[in-house]
């Protein structure tokens, strides 16, 4: 079923997909809920998430701890573990009767997976990989005055536009913010024809606020059956190494290019470093590619976002790359013998030299202390 412009005003509400996994909430969906009740206090609605599994009503209740107004719960053994095909199906009727204004997902694998099918089958918009999330009329006016064919004194006067013939509220659009040509700039993305507007959101991104809600926990009529799934989940295999949390790090001590000269030792120093302040390793993309380190290590842009209380990058340039995925850190620290390298304009404090000799200097003086 497709929503046009003529039914945009029959939609909303905020939506978050909070994704489980063998009843466990997964940490986006804390973060999402958060960010969702900011867009839903700017818009004066409800926020309410969408939780799928089997027997999962008694995590329902956490995402009342984060601001959700409300839970739709979908119990089914069908859909204990993620299918493509349940999952949009049950989503995208959800959708289709209830017509939320927003849908977020977060941008994990399952997300990245489940978003684009939901959004084919509504026959919406999708941006994928967003980092901020606003309700922002002046920036839309400009766009709108810029991208449509409606004559400007319409947009500048009214706070509603004519769109195919149907009112449109244009304070009400969501702008979506997403990193463009290659990090080299963030595009605004606005869904102004259709409904729901779908964003997935990079995990890490949003922070995680505590805000305490009633939450009611509501049971909607659905209808799947094993007809519907056209996929079977053979076997879950865990990851053999346990991946390194940077997500949920206090203390990131990175790695870079700059190791080059002796790879092991750099990383072993790094391994030191983090030790003494109880944190963990983390790394440049450059080191990933060049096989260095394992790609569950890697800050940035398409790796991890983090924001610890500090970060600390070793011989790391500062690419807007690298950057787009540390510079909410609360203190970067950054140890780069070129004292123009880019990462110097983020860093809260600056070290000139060399690694090799500054590192071990910096891990005895914090045993010392
Ligand atoms: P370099 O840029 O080579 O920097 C090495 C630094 O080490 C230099 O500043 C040098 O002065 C310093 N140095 C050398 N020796 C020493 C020493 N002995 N002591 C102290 N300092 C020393 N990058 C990411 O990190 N994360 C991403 O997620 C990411 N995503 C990307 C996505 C796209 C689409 C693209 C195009 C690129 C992406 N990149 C990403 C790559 C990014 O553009 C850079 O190439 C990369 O971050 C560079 O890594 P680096 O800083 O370790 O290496």
């Amino acid at each position: 079923m497709a929503f046009n412009s003529a039914d945009i005003g029959a939609f909303k509400n905020v939506w978050v997909f909070c994704e489980q996994r063998q009843g466990k909430m997964m940490p986006t969906t804390f973060e999402l809920i958060s960010e969702g009740r900011k867009l839903a206090d700017e818009l004066g609605v409800e926020l309410c998430g969408i939780l799928l599994g089997d027997n999962v009503d008694a995590i329902a209740p956490e995402l009342g701890n984060y601001g959700a107004d409300k839970v739709y719960v979908y119990n089914s053994p069908l859909l204990k573990d993620y299918t493509t095909d349940a999952y949009t199906k049950v989503i995208s009727e959800a959708v289709e009767e209830i017509k939320p204004e927003i849908l977020l997902f977060g941008a994990s694998n399952i997300g990245r997976d489940l978003a684009p099918r939901c959004a084919a089958r509504l026959h919406t918009g999708l941006c994928a990989d967003c980092t901020h999330l606003d309700i922002d009329m002046p920036i839309y006016k400009n766009f709108l005055k810029e991208a449509s064919t409606l004559p400007a004194e319409r947009i500048e006067k009214l706070g509603t536009v004519k769109i195919n013939g149907a009112d449109h509220d244009v304070s009400r659009d969501i702008k979506m913010t997403r990193p463009a040509f290659g990090g080299h700039l963030m595009a605004s993305i606005f869904c102004p024809r259709f409904r729901p507007a779908m964003a997935t959101v990079r995990p890490g991104v949003m922070k995680k606020r505590e805000c305490k809600k009633n939450v009611e926990i509501l049971h909607p009529a659905f209808n799947l059956t094993e007809a519907d799934i056209k996929t079977e989940v053979v076997e879950v295999v865990k990851a053999a190494k346990k991946l390194v949390d940077l997500i949920g790090a206090d203390f990131i001590v990175s790695v870079g290019r700059g190791i080059s000269k002796d790879v092991e030792g750099g990383i072993k120093l790094a391994e030191e470093l983090a030790e003494v302040l109880g944190g963990v390793v983390g790394s440049s993309r450059a080191c990933v590619d060049a096989g260095w380190i394992t790609a569950d290590h890697q800050v940035g842009q398409t790796g991890k976002t983090v924001h610890p209380k500090v970060y600390i990058a070793l011989g790391i340039s500062g690419a807007i790359q690298h950057k787009a995925g540390m510079q909410d850190s609360e203190c970067i620290i950054a140890v780069n013998k070129n004292d123009t390298a880019p990462i110097f304009e983020v860093a809260d404090y600056g070290i000139v030299g060399d690694l090799f000799k500054v590192v071990p200097e910096l891990i005895e003086s914090i045993k010392a202390a």
